[in-house]
């Protein structure tokens, strides 16, 4: 059952059961803890509502679900054989609203009309916006969504077939944010709210779930602000709490491309935070975030489980989603194909040994891409 909410950075506590953005005394992400006694392996839907246990949602509307997660975890074969590895992938593209964001928005959503709020707003570089303005419109919250005018196009008419305000916005998802300055309703942008990454970790117990409560070698994750990369590090530690499982935590990898690596950088500097990458731009637009909040909890995620940051190049997105399309019959979201790029990239530098059982995060659908050339 949820208990409080506590600052990533100071540890402060702060009241769980009132509307809350960042930390009250040094403005960092606040992240849901929860009394972890007494709760057993989940049986029950099959959806990551399955997890209510360690969800923050106290009294769930049964009708609320589109049935999001518990996407299959599926074999590569011939991809792995053709990279000398053992790949494993976690299948977002089958979630509501074609991308993994439906996961944080389901639960941040649920949470939000729980505690009374009436309307949200959030810049996004596409699929967040789209599935909260889609799980907004299905809660009867109002929302205002601020996207820069590159992001996928489709993104664009989800959020305006929700009824939602979209604002185009010229440059980053920075610039994004900077105008909902004017809005007077609850921001809920990445890590500002506390409850997404909630969402987002249950990718992390149904990876463990679906090996069988095992842990793989390694977790592959494309990572522009990185909750989904945060969510499976605090789903995994929970775990670990709950006795679910035991022993080393899997490594896990952030992936970035060249045009926007603020967290490789980092990592390879040695530094606890990133700094801001200017001009970035890559056609994996869910990971063109130049200066991520959660910087320092990502690198500390990498660094605590013997992980590692990569940057790939868009090129090389672009042939191994055409690679994995021939060999596999899966049309990865780029995001997604940066993935198999890093996984590539890593057994060429032996990172990766032959037989590290390696997952990789397809987070969303290719076919919201359509003018991506191959
Ligand atoms: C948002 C997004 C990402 C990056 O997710 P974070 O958790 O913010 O790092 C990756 N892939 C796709 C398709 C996305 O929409
Ligand atoms: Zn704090």
């Amino acid at each position: 059952m949820l208990s409080h909410l506590e600052c990533a950075r100071c540890g402060l506590r702060h009241d769980a059961d009132r509307p809350q953005n960042l930390c009250r005394e040094c403005a960092s992400p606040l992240l849901a803890r929860y009394d972890l006694s007494d709760i057993g392996k989940p049986t029950g839907d099959n959806s990551l509502w399955r997890y209510r246990d360690v969800l923050p949602v106290r009294e769930l509307d049964p009708t609320f679900s589109l049935g999001e997660g518990m996407t299959p975890l599926v074999p590569l074969p011939a991809l792995s054989r053709a990279l000398d590895a053992k790949v494993l992938m976690k299948d977002e593209s089958l979630v509501p609203t074609g991308s993994f964001k439906a996961r944080g928005a389901a639960v941040g959503v649920a949470r939000a009309r729980e505690l009374g709020i009436e309307g949200i707003k959030m810049p996004t570089n596409g699929n967040a916006g789209a599935a909260w303005a889609l799980y907004a419109a299905r809660a009867g919250l109002r929302s205002v969504i601020a996207m820069p005018e590159d992001a996928p196009l489709i993104t664009r008419e989800e959020v305006q077939a929700s009824g939602a305000e979209l604002r185009i916005v010229p440059g980053t998802i920075a610039d994004a944010g900077k105008a909902l300055a004017d809005v007077d309703l609850f921001d809920a942008s990445t890590l500002r709210e506390p409850y997404r990454i909630e969402g987002k970790k249950t990718m992390g117990y149904e990876i463990v779930e679906q090996l069988g409560w095992r842990v793989p070698d390694v977790i592959v994750y494309p990572t522009g602000g990185g909750v989904g990369l945060i969510g499976i590090h605090k789903a995994l530690q929970e775990m670990r709490e709950l006795g679910w499982i035991e022993g080393e935590l899997p490594r896990l990898v952030a992936v970035q491309s060249t045009g926007c690596a603020p967290i490789v950088k980092a990592f390879d500097e040695g530094k606890a935070e990133s700094t801001f990458w200017d001009a970035a731009y890559t056609d994996a637009f869910g990971i063109n975030v130049p200066k991520p909040l959660g910087d320092f909890i990502i690198l500390q995620a990498i660094r605590e489980t013997g992980g590692t940051a990569v940057a790939v190049t868009d090129e090389q997105i672009a042939a191994d989603r055409a690679e994995t399309a021939r060999l596999e019959g899966v049309f990865l979201c780029p995001e997604g194909a940066a993935t198999i790029s890093a996984v590539r990239h890593l057994r060429g530098t032996g990172w990766l040994e032959a037989d590290d059982e390696v997952v990789v995060l397809n987070t969303g659908a290719g076919i919201k891409y359509p003018s991506l050339r191959l």
